[in-house]
């Protein structure tokens, strides 16, 4: 049989729940370590800086196009500008109407150029406000990470102190305890829950009901011996 003094017993209820409330504590801790709604906003911050890189390549497309065709039209314009100074000079008439026929077609390849161009100029705007958008998309989403990051480092540190205050309490009372009772603490607490106490028939740590004739015996024994549930073999603290 164990014996333990009341003072004892109480340390030894006191260190249970406190072991308790550190398992509690570090799992509320790895949770806020491991925020679902941080991963999905880390996710969608990819997406949106892949979005605006796409949308900065696609305007930089039009934007090289529209430089092509820009050369192409001065190229155009120019021999325009030289066939009439030709036009003016020559007295032959199959020449002048070779002449004229290059510049109709000259013209209307110019008229093309231009009606691509103004195509072009329009899809620029589109693709402008396109990257804008990206750009909009991305700095609200690393402002919503930023304020959950900062969010989430607060809890964390708050649950931390709170983990260390509830440890260094568990340390003292562990201290407190009698070598034995330590060594008979440790080992029950290797395998489960050390110690329980008694909800009407039913052990705390196992939640099994003790049989009539067990919980009398166990209620029967002297206040300084420590029984323990006959299904879990916690101790318990009557
Ligand atoms: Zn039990």
């Amino acid at each position: 049989m164990i014996i333990a003094g009341s003072k004892q017993q109480e340390l030894l209820l006191e260190t249970s729940k406190l072991d308790l409330a550190i398992a509690r504590t570090e799992t509320a801790l790895a949770e806020i370590e491991k925020s679902e709604r941080i991963e999905a906003l880390r996710r969608s911050l990819l997406a949106a800086s892949q979005d605006l890189l796409d949308s900065h390549a696609k305007r930089e497309n039009i934007q090289l196009e529209i430089k092509k065709i820009s050369t192409d039209l001065e190229m155009v314009e120019a021999r325009i500008v030289h066939d009439d100074v030709r036009a003016n000079n020559v007295t032959n008439e199959r020449e002048q109407k070779a002449i004229s026929q290059e510049i109709a077609s000259l013209q209307s390849r110019k008229s093309n150029l231009e009606d691509a161009e103004l195509e072009l100029l329009e899809a620029l705007d589109v693709a402008t406000e396109a990257v804008e958008e990206s750009t909009a998309v991305r700095v609200r989403l690393n402002l919503e990470l930023e304020t959950e990051l900062a969010k989430q480092h607060g809890e964390a540190l708050t649950m931390n102190a709170s983990l260390s205050e509830i440890k260094a309490k568990r340390g003292e009372a562990f201290k407190a305890l009698e070598p034995e009772l330590q060594a008979i603490y440790d080992r029950k607490a290797s395998r489960g829950t050390a110690v329980a106490q008694t909800l009407g028939r039913d052990c705390s740590a196992c939640r099994l009901s003790i049989n009539a004739v067990q919980f009398e015996a166990i209620m029967a024994e002297p206040a300084d011996h420590l029984p323990t549930c006959p299904n879990c073999d916690a101790l318990i603290i009557r």
